[in-house]
């Protein structure tokens, strides 16, 4: 039950201490206390779980879709019935605010709810043979045991966004939430085993750093499918460790949002859909809004609304009522943005709020809007993970372009414009996996979530989900009379 806090790794079903009783404590960054000690894993813990999935996988793979589709009805049910339960673990885990900690728990049920359906509907084909001799199959089959590496800025959504549709396809799982966050992962474990999930099925391994456990995810020869959310450092490390053994791998890595407004935009909705793509999370989420390209004509405008805007945000503990920024979370994210404003404002940039930690306590900084900010400073090229608006000058659409695409990244955009020749034109040209126009939040189960170039491969979600956990088999019946 997830009103219990679980702080064992969930291995074959059973609640188990890490092999050599270590646990490591997870704080609450708003506010810097102790909220549980949890099992801190090594090589045995999560050998021992890869085993069990391993060992699952023969009987999971055959059970009907139908019955797997129940269990997944039964656990999207279930997450959905404690959602305050999990959104309050969340906010004080991670630090963002409970209605956002809430959309989290609604939005990661979504995954579970769409891959129970897209279970039953793997279909195979049949290939048209040259002779009519032959006839030609086409199956899809799961891949078999899948590791799941997962960030602590979703810590909710990002292991649903994976397990649900390796479960549906019939894979079994080992999950490694991030070290700030596992006690949200474990209240999912718990869950799961409530919804009736066969030991061996679906596994959570906890630790302190994930270098260990996820050197033997990514090295091991039981472990078929590697899929990673986080930094796209970690994922090339990741990647090349993969290699070895030739797995299958998903990677959701970092991003660079640029998000232009032209002159012909409707100012306000710009706006609105600046601060929901800027501020969610305080700014710590990989599609986050991390430059705003602003056509010169509207460019002191814009920045005078937005710097109002901003500065009407409430920051505090996200338990509290009306927050709208939380914690950063830690004292080394506060670090890194600080010293990325500092570094702009030397360079030129003009700060129009905030560029300050906040009062409410350590891990706070303050919303800010920085104007004057050019392509080439440190904070333009830089996933700012922080509440910091940059804003970027332009004259021409083809600038524009030519800065929103001047980066190795390529998650998602973001431009408003109201001339429909424009949204096409822009769109085609955006070098990004997914694009906003006239829209701040474009993250939904129903399209394909993911990134271009250094932000990743492979698509999470929607229809296309599921088929980064199937194998397609193709069979040649010979020989037919
Ligand atoms: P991170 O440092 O890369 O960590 C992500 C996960 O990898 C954590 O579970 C972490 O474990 C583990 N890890 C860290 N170093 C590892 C290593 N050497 N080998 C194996 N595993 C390792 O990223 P983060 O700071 O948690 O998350 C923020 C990043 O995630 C941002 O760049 C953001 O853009 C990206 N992100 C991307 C998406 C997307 O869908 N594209 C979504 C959310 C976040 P420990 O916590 O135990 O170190």
């Amino acid at each position: 039950m997830a009103e219990r806090l679980h702080t064992q790794n969930y291995i074959n079903g059973e609640w188990c201490d890490a092999a050599l009783g270590a646990v490591f404590p997870v704080d609450n960054p708003a506010t810097k206390e102790l909220i549980e000690e949890v099992a801190d894993s090594t090589t045995t813990d999560v050998e021992r779980a890869i085993d069990a999935a391993y060992d699952a996988f023969a009987f999971w793979s055959t059970t009907s879709p139908i019955e797997r589709a129940r269990l997944l009805h039964r656990w999207f049910c279930l997450i959905v019935e404690h959602t305050d339960v999990l959104a309050n673990l969340m906010t004080r885990e991670c630090g963002k605010p409970f209605v956002e900690s809430k959309g989290e728990v609604a939005y990661g049920a979504s995954f579970v709810e769409w891959f129970a359906e897209e279970a039953k509907r793997i279909y195979g084909d049949i290939i048209p043979a040259a002779t009519p001799d032959r006839q030609l199959l086409v199956h899809k089959a799961p891949i078999g045991v899948c590791a799941a590496i997962t960030p602590w800025n979703f810590p909710l959504a990002m292991i649903t966004r994976k397990c649900a549709p390796a479960l549906a396809a019939g894979c079994t799982v080992v999950v490694k939430p991030a070290e700030g966050t596992p006690l949200t992962a474990l209240a999912l474990a718990a869950l799961a085993e409530q919804a009736g999930f066969p030991a061996g099925v679906f596994n959570v391994v906890c630790a302190a750093h994930g270098v260990e456990v996820g050197r033997v995810l990514s090295t091991h020869e039981k472990v078929r499918k590697l899929s990673f959310t986080g930094s796209t450092a970690v994922g090339k490390q990741l990647l090349k460790q993969s290699a070895e053994t030739v797995k299958r791998v998903s990677m959701e890595l970092g991003g660079n949002a640029p998000f232009i407004v032209f002159d012909d935009a409707d100012l306000e909705q710009a706006i609105q859909g600046a601060l929901a793509s800027k501020y969610r999370n305080s700014g710590q989420t990989c599609v986050c809004a991390n430059r705003f390209i602003v056509q010169d004509t509207v460019y002191e405008q814009f920045a005078e609304r937005l710097k109002e805007a901003t500065e009407a945000l409430k920051v505090g503990n996200g338990l509290d009522a009306g927050i709208a920024i939380g914690p950063l979370i830690n004292g080394a994210a506060v670090g890194k943005v600080s010293e990325l404003v500092r570094c702009a404002i030397n360079d030129g940039a003009r700060a129009l709020c905030g560029a300050q930690t906040h009062s409410a306590g350590d891990n706070f900084y303050m919303p800010t809007v920085l104007t004057e900010v050019s392509p080439s400073m440190a904070i333009a090229s830089t996933e700012i993970f922080g509440p910091v608006s940059t804003l970027i000058r332009f004259t021409e659409e083809a600038e524009a372009i030519h800065i929103a695409n001047a980066t190795p990244f390529g998650l998602a955009a973001y431009f408003y414009t109201e001339d429909r020749h424009r949204m096409w034109r822009v769109a085609d040209a955006l070098d990004y996996g997914m694009i906003g126009v006239n829209e701040g939040i474009i993250s939904t189960t129903l399209a394909p979530f993911g990134g271009q170039k250094q932000s990743g491969m492979g698509r999470e979600g929607s229809m296309y989900g599921i088929d980064e956990y199937l194998e397609l088999k193709y069979v040649c019946m010979g020989g037919m009379k």
